[in-house]
C-alpha cells in the first residue's frame, strides 16, 4: 500500500502567500542577545527553578537565556515579528546535545528547544492579535561545533570529531522537542558541510515518520570563502544537488558574507532550483572588533537587487542585522514581485 502524506497545513499557507509577495524572515538573535549585556549570573539563572544547571560558565550560551530569561527571548521575538517578520526563528541554534556538551547541559536540549519554540509561539501570537498577520515559527537547528565530512587534526585527515549516527540522533533529539514545543517549520541553517545537514534531514524524516506529521522544510547554507564555495568544498549547484532529495519548500544561503558577496552565489542558486530561495546575510562583514556597522538602509539596498534581479522568495537578516533592517528590508522589497521558480 502507498503511503500518501498530504502537504502540512502550514507549507499550503505558505506557498501560497509566496506566490503573492517576497516573504521576510526576522533578523539576527546572537548579536541582539548580545547587546543586552548580560552577564554569568543572567545567563546561570541562579535560582530560576529551570533544573538545568552544570558547574561550567554558561555566559555566551545563548540558548539557555530560553529557559533562564524568557522574557528578555520573547520580546527580541517580538520586535522582530512587528518589525515585519512572517518568519521568526527559534533561539536554539545550539541546541543539540553535541553543542551543549560545551557547557555541561546536554540533558537540557529537550527543554532548551521545545521552550524555545513556545516562546517565539508566543510573541508571534501577540504580534497576529495586534495587526492579524499569520506568523510562521521556524525551529532552527545550526551546524553544530563538530564538521562530520573534515578532520579538525591536521596531522589525522581521517579523524572525525562527530559520526554521521552521532547528529542524526543529537539533532533527532532536538527536532522532537522543536515539534513538542509547536514549531510550524525546521530550518537548517548556516551549513558549511553538507554531511551535517544531510543528518539533519535524516533525522527530520525520521521524526516525521514518528508523528505522521511532516513540517516544511527550509535549507541554508554559508559559502565561507569568497572563491565561492561552502567550507566542504562544495558549490551552490553541488549544494542544491546533495538537498534537493528532500523536496524543501526553501533552498537558500545564510550569513558568513555581506548582501553584495552573496548575490552571485545566490544567482546560482536560483537558477538550479526549483523551489524558493531564502537568503538572509550578515549586516556585511564583521569589523576588528566582531561587531557589525552596516546600518538598516545599506543592507536593505542590497537585498532590494536581490528582489530587482528575481532572484528571491524569502528574504531577512543574519548576524548584525536588528529590528531596524528588518523593518527597512521589508520596504525595501515590498513593490518587488517574487522570483518565479525555473
Ligand atoms: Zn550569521
Amino acid at each position: 500500500m502507498t503511503r500518501h502524506f498530504t502537504l502540512p497545513a502550514a507549507e499550503t499557507r505558505l506557498r501560497k502567500l509566496a506566490r503573492q509577495r517576497i516573504l521576510m524572515m526576522d533578523g539576527a538573535m546572537g548579536t541582539m542577545i548580545q547587546a543586552l549585556g548580560m552577564g554569568e549570573a543572567d545567563y546561570a539563572g541562579q535560582g530560576c527553578g529551570c533544573g538545568h544547571h552544570s558547574d561550567q560558565p554558561q555566559k555566551g550560551n545563548n540558548d539557555l537565556l530560553n529557559l533562564t530569561q524568557p522574557q528578555a527571548i520573547e520580546e527580541i521575538h517580538f520586535d522582530f515579528a512587528m518589525a515585519g517578520a512572517d518568519i521568526v526563528e527559534t533561539n536554539t541554534f545550539s541546541s543539540t546535545s553535541i553543542a551543549q556538551a560545551d557547557y555541561g547541559l546536554e540533558g537540557a536540549v529537550h527543554d532548551l528547544n521545545a521552550e524555545g519554540a513556545r516562546i517565539a509561539r508566543r510573541a508571534c501570537d501577540r504580534a497576529t492579535a495586534i495587526d492579524g498577520r499569520e506568523r510562521f515559527v521556524a525551529g532552527a537547528l545550526g551546524p553544530t561545533n563538530r564538521t562530520a565530512s573534515l578532520s579538525p587534526d591536521v596531522n589525522d585527515p581521517g579523524f572525525r570529531a562527530v559520526s554521521f549516527d552521532d547528529l542524526r540522533i543529537a539533532y533527532g533529539q532536538q527536532i522532537r522537542g522543536l515539534i513538542g514545543g509547536g514549531v510550524d517549520l525546521i530550518l537548517i541553517e548556516t551549513i558549511f558541510d553538507t554531511l551535517n545537514a544531510k543528518a539533519a534531514i535524516f533525522a527530520a524524516f525520521e521524526v516525521f515518520g514518528e508523528t505522521g506529521t511532516p513540517l516544511p522544510l527550509m535549507i541554508s547554507g554559508t559559502i565561507t570563502d569568497a572563491s565561492g564555495r561552502t567550507l566542504s568544498g562544495q558549490t551552490p549547484t553541488a549544494f542544491w544537488h546533495s538537498v534537493m532529495h528532500a523536496r524543501p519548500l526553501t533552498v537558500g544561503l545564510n550569513c558568513a558574507l555581506g548582501a553584495s558577496a552573496m548575490r552571485p552565489h545566490l544567482a546560482e542558486l536560483a537558477g538550479v532550483a526549483d523551489t524558493l530561495t531564502c537568503a538572509y546575510p550578515n549586516a556585511g562583514l564583521p569589523n576588528e572588533f566582531g561587531a557589525y556597522d552596516e546600518g538598516p538602509e545599506d543592507t536593505a539596498d542590497q537585498i532590494a537587487d536581490f528582489a530587482r534581479e528575481g532572484l528571491v522568495n524569502v528574504v531577512g537578516g543574519c548576524c548584525g542585522t536588528t529590528p531596524d533592517h528588518i523593518r527597512a528590508i521589508a520596504d525595501a522589497v515590498v513593490d518587488h514581485p517574487p522570483r518565479t521558480l525555473p
